[in-house]
């Protein structure tokens, strides 16, 4: 080992978990590049302003949560915590949203969050999202929850449930947001809790404590407070996911950690994984490009959690079919065969055979002790013998079988046995 590990909260990605990792990656962006989805990708750390306005300067990840630094040349930057105020501070300076709307992006990467590590919540975590800038339209709604099912449908994952509410709009929240206002004031509630009241009081219906929770069973909900216009463009909403198919719950308590959400907003909850159980969110944000400092641009976009992915899988048992190692496993003995089947191996390889080499001069039985742990079909053994003969030995490694093949005809004999 040496004196270094990875930082608290975070963890290696190492072979062969990690083709796991990646394979579920694409898969959540896959449902994206047949739905016309663009790839996006912004730095990893930006001005630390994005954020708190974006995000929201109450919300627990701008004030708790953010890494944030102060440059040489004195800038206020913080790594990213997430990833729509980013895409939509590219789309905004790059003029996108000045072409033909709406504007359709996806991206994956790095996130980060100084959060209380355990199972399901780190530090670093994976992202892949989705934003559809510039149109107010249920079907846009609709079409990313569609997709974000139809990705981990693709997996194999079934024990995940669709959490649906409605935020309502700049119409009716504020009406709605005063009247919860004034039902929590007169609750027992801490310091921390009494001010978020006044800042984002929505949050507090989200609070995890179960004394806060005993006192809402009779919260008012913003169901009841949606004006005509949010009423009707959740009901399509719910009426195109049932039309798909695509089964959700109605949860009139789900409001979502990020202050910027209108309307729609939904979460993928996971069954199989403890209190970190939600495996991917989203929502409409149709107020955020003005308070970027951009023009008026109704949007919604979701991000889908790897990580999390990951162990739901793993909670269900699902395997997933990853690309196979090598299907063969070159074993040279000798200075001059090691040259010689190397450059069979590189034919091979670019032939689209995948092949492994004995690296390291290993002796006949190490290397066949290799050969055997890489998976491959067959090994080619090229001895000093063979090699004056012009020969190579192909061992099917499955029924133990070698014979003698010609050199030159290597890669068409290993083409036929591999497929
Ligand atoms: P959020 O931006 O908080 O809605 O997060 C979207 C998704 O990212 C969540 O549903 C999780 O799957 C994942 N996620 C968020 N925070 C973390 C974290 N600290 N560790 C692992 N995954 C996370």
């Amino acid at each position: 080992m040496s004196t270094f590990s990875a930082p608290k909260g975070t963890y290696d990605l190492i072979p062969p978990d990690s083709a796991e990792f990646l394979a579920v990656r694409e898969a959540l962006a896959a449902p994206l590049l047949r739905a016309g989805y663009g790839y996006v990708e912004t730095p990893g750390f930006e001005q630390a302003e994005l954020f708190s306005r974006g995000v929201g300067e109450s919300t627990d990840i701008v004030t708790k949560e953010m890494y944030t630094l102060t440059t040489k040349g004195g800038d206020q930057l913080a790594l990213r915590p997430e990833g729509t105020a980013s895409v939509l501070r590219a789309a905004l300076q790059r003029n996108l949203h000045r072409s033909a709307l709406p504007v359709k992006l996806w991206y994956s990467g790095s996130y980060y969050r100084y959060e209380r590590p355990q199972a399901g919540r780190y530090r670093h975590f994976s992202q892949v999202g989705a934003e559809a800038l510039g149109a107010e339209d249920p079907v846009l709604d609709a079409e990313l929850i569609i997709l974000a099912d139809d990705a981990y449908r693709s997996l194999g994952l079934r024990e995940f449930r669709i959490l649906l509410n409605s935020l309502g709009d700049k119409e009716c929240r504020p009406v709605y947001r005063a009247a919860l206002q004034e039902y929590l004031r007169r609750l027992d509630l801490d310091e921390d809790t009494r001010r978020r009241i006044e800042i984002n009081p929505l949050r507090v219906l989200d609070d995890k404590r179960d004394s806060v929770q005993r006192q809402l069973a009779d919260a008012p909900l913003m169901r009841d407070h949606l004006c005509e216009a949010c009423k009707a463009y959740h009901e399509q909403v719910r009426e195109l996911l049932g039309a798909a198919g695509v089964a959700f719950e109605d949860d009139p308590r789900l409001v979502r950690g990020l202050d910027y959400y209108t309307r729609t907003t939904f979460e993928f909850v996971h069954d199989g994984l403890g209190s970190q159980s939600a495996v991917g969110g989203g929502g409409r944000y149709d107020g955020l490009s003005e308070m970027l400092g951009g023009p008026e641009l109704p949007s919604v976009g979701w991000a889908l959690g790897v990580d999390r992915t990951v162990l739901a899988l793993r909670a269900e048992g699902v395997r997933l079919d990853l690309a196979p190692g090598p299907r063969v496993y070159a074993v040279p003995l000798g200075e001059e065969a090691r040259r010689v089947l190397f450059g069979v191996v590189t034919e091979l390889r670019r032939e689209g055979i995948a092949a492994d080499f004995a690296f390291g001069g290993k002796g006949l039985k190490n290397a066949m002790k290799s050969a055997n742990r890489s998976g491959a079909r067959c090994a080619l053994v090229l001895g000093e013998r063979d090699l004056a003969e012009g020969l190579v030995q192909v061992k099917d490694l499955e029924s133990g079988e070698q014979s003698p093949v010609p050199l030159d005809r290597v890669v068409t004999a290993v083409r036929a046995k591999v497929g």
